[in-house]
């Protein structure tokens, strides 16, 4: 009997099985499915950490879909030569995946779609990366949100689909086209010696992502609202990683804190927003993608910040400006790939506003070392603390970083985790970033502690009266 022809499915940042559109559209059709992992232009300029989170997710999607008696076949090259060729050699007709809202996947993605309407093959665009389409959120005016409260109170009262299950059987081909060695790809490759450390810091696939949500939504959640603010403490979700990948669909962690919230359990609305600051960050890259790119207001061209050149940039980078808060946190970040939101405030106001550092600087060190790296949610991050983006914090607002870490570290928790020198006994965090670190920065844990580049003062005197001409 011949075999009915595969289908294909495109997997992107949806490293999942489970509440997966595409997939679930994918097996509905009854053909067998050939699930593919195209490794095109666009990750291959990914950065560092991001790059060999990516190769980490995959491997775990293979195994999930080997468990299934199915696999991930993995591709390298222009998504539309190598999703068209892939659809002729297998006699596909139809190809799924999940919608893409980053304008030069938008670009690649038509490219697809010509490349495969011209052989006669139909791709089958799906959500699952959002809650709430960005082009269907609309302000009473017909236009998009510039401020994210009334975003908030825009998609609060919208209904939310429920997840949908796991697929109970994924049909394999009888023959499976060739695939690539994700050894061959080598993603780590530009991790230098921090692939090992933050291997271990990492929470890689869908099974671990779930085990989390629900320890979260049991243990954490309540006090989310008091607590999420608190560095030293395991407060918050720690699912950007997994949300980033696709491990998780926002769709399973919005309706756990729904579930929360009618528990009663005070912290869970609060969760729901911070899950739609993600989805304003989306509603703003897709109406105003220079965003990415650009300051977001105009004006803040003629501000005097330093560029590539500024040797600041890089004692900010390795952790070394003599400010303990700041140097805690950017040791966290090239440690684990990971960084608390306020420190992610305090350290990119630091280097804007102290340090005078263009945010575009920050942004991109952000992207080399974060392994929950999100093009949408760093930009708006880093234009929100700069000033320079919608719904800005004013820039005269200085964090202080002695201030915050007073507040919100008291116990010195956070910093003695990720700061050793001094400390005659320094917890396996603190001593792990000396581990990671390429041999060139030739740090250890014995050095003195350096003395600050600039008085928190001095920095913020001297941010002040930039900002001051700026507004002549
Ligand atoms: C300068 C800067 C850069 C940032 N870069 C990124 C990035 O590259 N990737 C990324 O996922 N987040 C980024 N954020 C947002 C935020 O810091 C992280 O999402 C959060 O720290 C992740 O930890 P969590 O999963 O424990 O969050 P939780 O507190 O548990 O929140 C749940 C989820 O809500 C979303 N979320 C929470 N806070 C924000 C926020 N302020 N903006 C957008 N979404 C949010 C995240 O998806 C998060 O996983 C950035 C913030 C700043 C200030």
């Amino acid at each position: 009997m011949d075999e009915p022809t595969p289908v294909i499915w495109w997997v992107r940042r949806d490293l999942r099985l489970t509440d997966n559109p595409a997939l679930h559209a994918a097996c509905a059709t009854g053909r067998p499915v050939i699930p593919v992992y195209v490794l095109d232009p666009l990750d291959e300029q990914m950065g560092a950490a991001p790059k060999f989170r990516l190769g980490l997710g995959m491997e775990a999607l293979s195994r999930a879909l080997q468990n299934r008696g199915s696999d991930l076949v993995l591709r390298r090259g222009d998504a539309h030569t190598v999703v068209s060729q892939l659809a002729q050699e297998t006699g596909a007709k139809e190809v799924f995946a999940a919608r893409a809202y980053h304008p030069d996947e938008i670009a690649r993605d038509l490219q697809v779609q010509d490349a495969l309407d011209h052989i006669g093959v139909a791709p089958r665009w799906h959500a699952g990366r959002l809650l709430f389409d960005p082009y269907t959120v609309k302000t009473a005016a017909g236009g998009f949100f510039k401020v994210f409260t009334p975003f908030w109170k825009a998609v609060r009262p919208l209904g939310i689909a429920a997840c949908l299950s796991d697929p109970s059987r994924i049909p394999a081909p009888r023959h499976w086209p060739i695939s690539g060695r994700l050894e061959d790809w080598n993603l780590a490759s530009s991790m230098n010696r921090g692939a090992q450390v933050v291997l271990r810091y990492c929470q890689v696939g869908e099974a671990a992502a779930l085990d989390r949500l629900h320890q979260f939504t049991d243990e954490q959640i309540a006090s989310y609202g008091n607590d999420r603010d608190l560095p030293g403490q395991d407060a918050t979700s720690r699912l950007s990683q997994n949300l980033t990948w696709g491990e998780i669909s926002p769709r399973q962690m919005w309706h756990s804190g729904q579930v929360a919230m009618a528990q009663g359990r005070p912290g869970a609305e609060t969760f729901l927003k911070q899950l739609v600051w993600r989805e304003f960050a989306y509603h703003l890259m897709v109406h105003t993608p220079h965003i990415l790119t650009e300051n977001w207001r105009a004006g803040w061209e003629r501000f005097p910040w330093l560029g590539e050149e500024a040797e600041s940039a890089r004692i900010w980078q390795r952790g070394q400006t003599g400010v303990d808060f700041v140097d805690a946190a950017m040791r966290e970040l090239y440690t684990t790939g990971y960084m608390h939101n306020r420190l992610r405030m305090i350290t990119a106001s630091y280097l804007c506003k102290h340090l005078m550092v263009h945010w575009k600087i920050g942004m991109k060190w952000f992207e080399d070392c974060l392994v929950d790296w999100d093009p949408a949610c760093n930009a708006m991050g880093w234009q929100w603390v700069a000033g320079s983006g919608p719904d800005a914090a004013p820039f005269f607002r200085v964090f202080n970083p002695e201030r915050q870490r007073d507040r919100f570290d008291p116990k010195q928790t956070y910093l003695q985790r990720w700061i050793a020198e001094g400390q005659t006994h320094p917890p396996q965090t603190a001593t792990d970033f000396f581990d990671a670190i390429p041999y060139q920065w030739r740090m250890t844990p014995a050095d003195l502690r350096p003395d600050p580049v600039i008085s928190l003062a001095q920095g913020r005197a001297r941010a002040l009266d930039a900002y001051k001409s700026l507004s002549k």
